[in-house]
């Protein structure tokens, strides 16, 4: 007989620390991690390569036939592959961020990664970390959680990300981009950032991101023990 597999739901704004902290936790537990924000980045980069306009829908869709979005996870090392291509550094440049967040209000693009974000919790435990996990994709998910910190917070990691990932920003950019993209992300009509009913809220402001890790894993350990299968004995 298939068991039904567990799935932990993160949500929260950009810079929270959700895909440091669910890398970990997926990683402790032999979960699947799947960054879905990860998704929406490649589509992104397909649509900039092809000089489709981020917030043209039928251009965008255009490309679903052709948009081929991998990822794999070995080692806890995630890696996203685009066509064949591997893309896990070009998605991260600083303005994939905008237009990943603009791609993502397109109708159309939300509905064709749906089923595809779906489909990994269908197949192994997951924990999976987005905008709308809890309230959208996973709504029966068996743990939710909604990650956030200050916004000043939030840019100060992400400024040291971009810093060392030899490709600096300064400061208040980083900052000004983080709030234009939690209001993008919290104000489109469709799936919006927000907590999900039933959602354990944690602030991660002040802390370092183990701390945090650790509250998401006990979290999930709690929750994971009493509705245990033979599988996960010993956690
Ligand atoms: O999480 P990350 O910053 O990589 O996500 C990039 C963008 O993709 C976000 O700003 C958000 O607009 C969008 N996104 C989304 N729904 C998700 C994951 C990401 O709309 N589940």
């Amino acid at each position: 007989m298939s068991r039904k597999f567990f799935s932990v739901a993160i949500d929260g704004p950009s810079g929270a620390g959700k895909s440091t902290i669910a890398r970990h936790v997926a990683r402790a537990l032999g979960f699947l991690y799947v960054d879905t924000g990860a998704l929406y980045r490649a589509l992104a980069l397909l649509a900039r390569r092809r000089g489709v306009a981020v917030t043209d829908e039928a251009g965008v869709a255009a490309l679903f036939p052709e948009a081929d979005i991998r990822l794999t996870y070995e080692g806890g090392v995630l890696g996203v592959f685009l066509g064949g291509e591997d893309v896990t550094e070009a998605i991260r440049a600083h303005e994939i961020s905008q237009a990943a967040s603009d791609i993502s209000g397109l109708p159309a693009v939300r509905a064709f990664l749906l089923d595809a974000q779906r489909a990994f919790a269908r197949a192994q435990d997951v924990i999976m970390d987005g905008r709308d996990i809890g309230t959208v994709v996973l709504p029966g998910a068996d743990i939710k959680i909604f990650l956030t910190a200050a916004p000043e917070e939030r840019a100060r990691r992400r400024f040291l990300e971009l810093e060392a990932r030899g490709t600096p920003v300064d400061y208040k950019t980083v900052l000004a981009d983080i709030i234009r993209r939690d209001e993008n992300d919290a104000r489109r009509a469709l799936a919006p950032l927000q907590p999900a009913d039933g959602a354990i809220w944690v602030d991660t402001t002040g802390n370092a991101w183990e701390e945090s890790m650790q509250i998401i894993l006990d979290l999930v350990k709690g929750k994971l023990a009493p509705c245990s299968t033979d599988s996960h004995m010993g956690l």
